[in-house]
C-alpha cells in the first residue's frame, strides 16, 4: 500500500450538480457543487430537482426526436422495466413517479436515459463518495489561484441535509488549501451545521421572511429555527475563527418577500444578532430563468410568468433594509456592505450600495 496516498474517503452522497466558472456562488470564480435534498419547499425556488432528496427523471421536449408525434421512437418507454414511463396522446413523455425504481432509491436505474438516442431523458442525481467528489471540484483549481478568493462552493438543495458527506468533502478541500463556502438556508440540526464550520471559510446565509407565518407559507416551515442557528453561528463565530466570514443573502421575489415591512425586518434582525465578520448582505432581485427546469419536470411554477423586479423597487428596498440595520449599535462588530444584485427589468442593473 502507497502510504503517501490520501485515504480514500467512504462517505457517500447524492449530488445534482457540479457547475464550474459559477460567478454567483461567493467571491471570485468558483465550482459549486449542487447536493441533493432540502428541507425547505420554496413557492420560487431556483433549484427545483435538488428538493427532493432521490434522483429524478427529467424529460427534455426540445431534444426528443418522438415529441408531438403519437408514434415514433418510444426507446425509453420500452427500455423501463417498471412500467414507469408513458407517452401520452400529444407525444409528451409522463413520468410515474412512485413506480420509478431511481426516484424510489431502489436502485440505481438508469437504463431510460441509456436507451435515449437523443439525450432528451436524464435522471438527475449522481452518487459520489466524498475522495471523488473532492478530486473533481479540486480539478478547477488552476482558476482559482488566479482570482479573487475563488474557491469552491456547496450548495443545493441544502448541503448540510447530507452533513457527513458534505463536512468529508469540504475537509478534503480545506486539506488541498482550497477556499470553500457553505451555501445554506439555516435548517438543520446545529450538530450537523456546526460540525462542518471548522472546514467553512466563507458561510452564505439565506434570510428570505421575516414574518415567520409567511415564511411557512412560502417555504413549508417557520423562520424560527433558522434565526436561532443564525443566533447560536453569532456566538460560534465570537469564539472561534471560522468560518472565518459570512455573507446574508435575501431573494428578492414579487409578490412574496419584495415588501419594504419584510426587508426593514431582517434588517432589524442583523443588527440585532449581529454576526461577528458578517462582509456583506445582498438582496437577490428573482429571475425566472429556471422556469425551463419545471417544465422539464412537469410541474407547475406560479413564477413561471413573473415579471422581473424593477430597478426603482430594488432601491427602495433596499433603502428599508438599510434603515432596518441601522437600528444595530455595531460597536466591535463592523456593519456589512449592502447591495442589490441580478437582472430588473426594463433594462438591466446592478448596483453596489
Ligand atoms: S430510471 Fe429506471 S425505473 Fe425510472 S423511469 Fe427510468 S428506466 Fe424506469
Ligand atoms: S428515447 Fe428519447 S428520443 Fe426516444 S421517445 Fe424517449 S425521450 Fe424521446
Amino acid at each position: 500500500m502507497d502510504v503517501s496516498s490520501p485515504p480514500v474517503s467512504l462517505e457517500e452522497g447524492l449530488v445534482l450538480q457540479i457547475q464550474r466558472m459559477s460567478t454567483e456562488d461567493g467571491p471570485g470564480l468558483r465550482s459549486t457543487a449542487f447536493l441533493k435534498a432540502c428541507p425547505l419547499s420554496c413557492a420560487w425556488c431556483h433549484n427545483p430537482e435538488g428538493i427532493s432528496a432521490k434522483p429524478e427523471v427529467e424529460w427534455t421536449a426540445g431534444n426528443c426526436i418522438a415529441a408531438g408525434t403519437k408514434d415514433g421512437c418510444g426507446a425509453c418507454v420500452a427500455a423501463c422495466p417498471s412500467r414507469a414511463l408513458a407517452r401520452d396522446p400529444s407525444g409528451a413523455l409522463r413520468v410515474d413517479r412512485r413506480a420509478c425504481a431511481a426516484a424510489q432509491d431502489k436502485g440505481d436505474c438508469r437504463l431510460c436515459a441509456a436507451a435515449c438516442p437523443a439525450g432528451a431523458v436524464q435522471v438527475l442525481g449522481t452518487r459520489y463518495s466524498a475522495s471523488r467528489l473532492a478530486d473533481e471540484l479540486a480539478k478547477d483549481s488552476s482558476w482559482f489561484s488566479g482570482s479573487d478568493r475563488g474557491g469552491v462552493t456547496l450548495s443545493g438543495g441544502e448541503a448540510s441535509a447530507q452533513p457527513a458527506f458534505a463536512r468529508e468533502t469540504l475537509r478534503l478541500l480545506k486539506g488541498r488549501g482550497i477556499h470553500t463556502a457553505l451555501d445554506t438556508c439555516g435548517v438543520a440540526s446545529w450538530e450537523n451545521l456546526c460540525s462542518l464550520y471548522p472546514y467553512v471559510d466563507l458561510l452564505l446565509w439565506d434570510l428570505k421572511e421575516s414574518d415567520s407565518a409567511l415564511h411557512a407559507r412560502f417555504t413549508g416551515l417557520g423562520n424560527e429555527r433558522i434565526l436561532e442557528n443564525l443566533k447560536r453561528t453569532a456566538d460560534w463565530m465570537g469564539s472561534h475563527s471560522y468560518p472565518r466570514a459570512m455573507w446574508i443573502r435575501t431573494p428578492v421575489v414579487p409578490r412574496a418577500t419584495d415588501r419594504e415591512d419584510n426587508l426593514l425586518a431582517i434588517g432589524k434582525a442583523i443588527a440585532r444578532i449581529a454576526v461577528p465578520r458578517l462582509e456583506r448582505w445582498e438582496l437577490c432581485a428573482f429571475n425566472n430563468l429556471c422556469a425551463e427546469k419545471y417544465r422539464r419536470l412537469d410541474k407547475e411554477w406560479e413564477y413561471a410568468t413573473s415579471p422581473l423586479m424593477k430597478a426603482q423597487d430594488m432601491d427602495r428596498l433596499l433603502e428599508a433594509g438599510k434603515r432596518g440595520l441601522d437600528t444595530g449599535a455595531w460597536t466591535g462588530a463592523q456593519a456589512p456592505s449592502v447591495a442589490w444584485t441580478g437582472s430588473t427589468g426594463p433594462g438591466t442593473g446592478r448596483k453596489e450600495a
